[in-house]
């Protein structure tokens, strides 16, 4: 029996791969968080939904993963990509013993890729993801990472940069990457890519500082030589030798 876990991308069916939407039509079951599931609601006409809401992450996947040894063609959807801080991880560890079910990844365009589409090209050249929300990752871990990723002069780009508990985490970070970057590091932060409401706004490390964001933003701060192209974020790949 098959299990797809499938990564929507960031927004609508739009912003699906063709792979993606195909494995969604052979399914008659899909699994995933309220807003995922609605921003595809067109492709679910008929299917049987799991959601539940956002803490619930093991649950969903267990009902899941039931729902597959019952018979049923299950999808278990994440956005961006499923494996990005989604739930292609979970589902190998919770299916381990139950070998009758064959995984399938589908890749979704991830929040990094998609955004910094929209700030321009700031990944031009090497860079680091690292999610700033501690719920399970110990903060030392979190800065550990950050700091090595500031010293190795790589851009950075930072999933879950706040949330209503978490609302000092980016100024934390910043502090640290300005003990190796420039106060005038380009930066960018993308709120709701893909989803109505989209929108960039770019700035420098010291202004990022005392900047609130929230959960559906996701932010990039550039390396040494990204700079500002035509009011778009860029990180040179040293093509011109400049
Ligand atoms: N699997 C997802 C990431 C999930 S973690 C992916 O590959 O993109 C959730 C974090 O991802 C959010 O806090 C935000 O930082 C980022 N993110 C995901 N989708 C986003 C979107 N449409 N707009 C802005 N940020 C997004």
């Amino acid at each position: 029996m098959k299990l797809y876990v499938i990564g929507i991308g960031p927004g609508g069916e739009n912003e699906m791969t063709l792979r993606a939407a195909r494995a969604l039509e052979k399914c008659n079951c899909v699994a995933g968080y309220n807003l995922y599931l609605d921003l595809i609601e067109n492709l679910l006409d008929g299917k049987e939904r799991i959601q539940t809401g956002m803490m619930k992450e093991v649950d969903r996947c267990t009902a899941a993963r039931d729902a597959a040894l019952s018979g049923k063609t299950v999808a278990v959807i994440s956005s961006g990509d499923s494996g990005v801080y989604g739930m292609a991880g979970l589902m190998f560890e919770l299916c381990e013993n139950y070998t009758e079910i064959e995984i399938e990844v589908i890749p979704g365009i991830t929040a990094a890729c998609s955004g910094g589409a929209v700030l321009g090209s700031p990944l031009t050249c090497d860079f680091a993801v690292v999610s700033l929300s501690d719920l399970l990752t110990p903060w030392e871990v979190i800065e550990k990472r950050v700091r090595s990723a500031a010293s190795g002069d790589l851009a950075l780009v930072l999933y879950n940069p706040a949330s209503k508990k978490r609302i000092d985490h980016l100024m934390r970070v910043c502090d640290m990457i300005l003990e190796y970057q420039s106060p005038d590091t380009v930066c960018g932060i993308v709120r709701n890519i893909g989803r109505e409401g989209e929108s960039f706004e770019l700035m420098t490390l010291s202004k990022l500082r005392d900047t609130q964001v929230d959960m559906l933003t996701t932010v990039f701060i550039g390396n040494s030589r990204t700079k500002i192209i035509s009011g778009r974020m860029v990180t040179p790949r040293g093509y011109r030798g400049v």
